[in-house]
């Protein structure tokens, strides 16, 4: 069951509406990166989860996100609530398809399902999630950078800001696991080519603790190991005359 506040999980006051600027603010609500992407990433992924907590928690977050969805829904209204003739050119998007948000990104590619990372695994869901809150934090930041509204920095800024929050939630979660620094999970065990890091890159190498003992073994001058693969077998190629015909 689902209630909605109609009051705004924070205030949204856009000082001086700006068509463009509406534009790029798509990237947050119907874009790959947006909070329509989170807000359903969390939720269905939820579903699958059997640790009640951390359950609680995806749930939690997606029902902020979808706060966040309805906060960039009133900026990007409030941005195009102007328009004017010169919006033709800067903003053909609400030109055409009228006043507030649209679930398009900034160029007008519309949202798309696959954009949601989830799959039937705790550790796997809480990983992707870390890096859907990175794309989103950097998102935002771009956005404020492009802003000259002190009224949509502010919201913004928020946001951004609780992206950070919401990383540090699934790497407490994943810490709780003991899976924050630890690869493995599922039930099927690595081959003994898991500690291996091939150089298949020739020039100017660089070495780090990605690549070093004691945890890595260096392979410096990889060679394959598994001969030439058989040829093709397919009856419906062309055939070509081979020497003795
Ligand atoms: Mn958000
Ligand atoms: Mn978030």
């Amino acid at each position: 069951m689902f209630y909605h506040r109609k009051e705004t999980i924070i205030p949204v006051n856009v000082g001086a509406p700006d068509a463009r600027f509406g534009t790029f603010l798509l990237e947050q609500f119907g874009g790959a990166t947006g909070e329509l992407t989170a807000a359903l990433q969390y939720w269905v992924q939820s579903f699958h989860i059997t640790d009640a907590s951390i359950r609680d928690m995806l749930q939690d977050i997606a029902l902020e996100e979808f706060s966040h969805l309805e906060v960039v829904g009133k900026l990007i209204e409030q941005h195009t609530s102007k328009l004017d003739q010169e919006d033709v050119y800067a903003a053909p998007l609400f030109r055409v398809r009228g006043v507030g948000p649209h679930f398009v990104d900034s160029q007008g590619s519309a949202w798309c399902a696959a954009y949601i990372n989830e799959g039937g695994n705790v550790v796997r869901d809480l990983r992707a999630n870390i890096a859907s809150e990175a794309g989103a934090r950097q998102t935002y930041e771009a956005l404020i950078h492009a802003s000259s509204d002190e009224g949509t920095k502010k919201v913004l800024t928020h946001l951004l800001t609780r992206e950070i929050t919401h990383a540090q939630m699934f790497m407490a979660a994943l810490d709780k696991m003991g899976k924050l620094d630890d690869p493995y999970f599922g039930t099927i065990k690595p081959d003994d080519t898991v500690d291996l890091v091939f150089n298949l890159s020739k020039g100017d190498d660089h070495r780090g603790p990605w690549n070093k003992a004691p945890q890595f073994r260096f392979e410096n001058d990889p060679k394959p190991s598994g001969g030439l693969p058989p040829s093709p077998v397919n009856p419906d190629d062309e055939h070509m005359p081979t020497a003795a015909e």
